[in-house]
């Protein structure tokens, strides 16, 4: 691990959505001032209910979308304010890999067409050199230069994602940002597909952007992971200190409801009280104040800052030396 491949800076999305009953114009506040660094070879995850802003995070890293204010860095640049031809040479080095495999394949081209088209856009290599890596890659991902001549309907999901991975290595990208890349698939093939990313980080030497709801998920594959919640990240941490020690009341009533494997493990359920404010009007403070059991008046007047609360470890609440000791041993602030 070395320096950040992506930085992202205090970057803020809105969107117009529609007007109000008086005619005045919405906006739907996606992000919401979201920093965080990538380092190069680490995989970061992003975990959050869905609607809480980390798949326009991505795409704010991919710059499918660009900031309302704040930055996006890649490798060194700013890349927040680039044109799509400034963004053209910078494409291969971004690759995507969606939720849906099927939906993003179109379904009468052939499997090896499809892993070589993105060949045919940024490289020199004539058709043979790129059925030849097309191979190369379906077995890479644990399929046959057999499967390339077939039609994606004729594939099972957890086929069609290693097809959706092979895809997005062909030219040989840094960084990867997987949106839900597991959560259509059944547990068993989860695994599996979480296993080939893992060994393809190592042999490939990627950097990922993991996005999930799913804190399951997430704990097997990342290195730190950033919690958000309406459009914001309130906690990020190494994993082993995300999962350890909790130290944002959202984080630690997300990690109550992990399941967990021994069943001679008790473990207590935290349930939110109150409504998830609509990310149109978000609430004025803490944005988690309408449901945090701990929410004192500064909370309602303050936006918390990120505080440092341990080696890369970061929280936004105005209290998180209270909430050290965890859920269950809390007392009110
Ligand atoms: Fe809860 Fe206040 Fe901390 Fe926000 S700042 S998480 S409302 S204690």
């Amino acid at each position: 691990m070395s320096e950040a491949l992506v930085s992202v800076k205090h970057a803020v999305k809105t969107f117009q959505a529609g007007k109000g009953m008086f005619g005045q114009k919405r906006r739907v506040h996606a992000v919401n001032d979201v920093s965080f660094d990538i380092i190069e070879g680490e995989t970061f995850s992003l975990v959050g209910e869905s609607g809480c802003g980390k798949s326009t995070t991505g795409r704010l890293v991919n710059h499918m979308l660009t900031p309302d204010s704040g930055e996006v860095w890649f490798h060194g640049t700013d890349i927040s304010g680039f044109t799509e031809k400034q963004m053209r040479p910078l494409r291969k080095e971004i690759q995507m890999i969606y939720q849906d495999p099927y939906g993003s394949l179109n379904p009468r081209i052939k499997i090896q067409n499809l892993i070589g088209e993105p060949l045919l856009i940024h490289t020199k290599l004539s058709a043979g050199e790129r059925l030849k890596k097309v191979h190369e890659l379906l077995e890479v991902v644990g399929l046959t230069p057999m499967h390339g001549e077939r039609y994606p309907h004729e594939f099972s999901g957890g086929q069609l994602q290693r097809v959706g991975i092979a895809r997005a290595l062909t030219v040989n990208p840094r960084l990867i940002i997987a949106d839900e890349p597991v959560s259509a698939l059944d547990v068993s093939i989860q695994a599996q597909v979480l296993n080939l990313l893992g060994r393809l980080q190592e042999e490939y030497k990627l950097t990922y952007l993991f996005i999930s709801h799913d804190l399951s998920v997430v704990e097997m594959i990342s290195d730190r992971i950033g919690v958000m919640y309406l459009g914001t990240i309130v906690e990020t941490a190494p994993r082993e200190e995300l999962y350890g020690n909790p130290r944002h009341p959202y984080t630690q009533a997300l990690l109550s409801a992990v399941p967990v494997p021994d069943p001679t493990k008790e473990k207590k359920r935290i349930i939110l009280e109150g409504e998830l404010p609509s990310p149109v009007n978000p609430p004025k403070g803490c944005l988690f104040h309408t449901r945090c059991p701990y929410c004192q008046e500064k909370c309602r007047q303050e936006r918390p800052k990120a505080v440092e609360v341990g080696t890369g470890h970061t929280v936004k609440c105005h209290f998180p030396d209270i909430l050290r000791s965890g859920a269950a041993g809390i007392g009110q602030p």
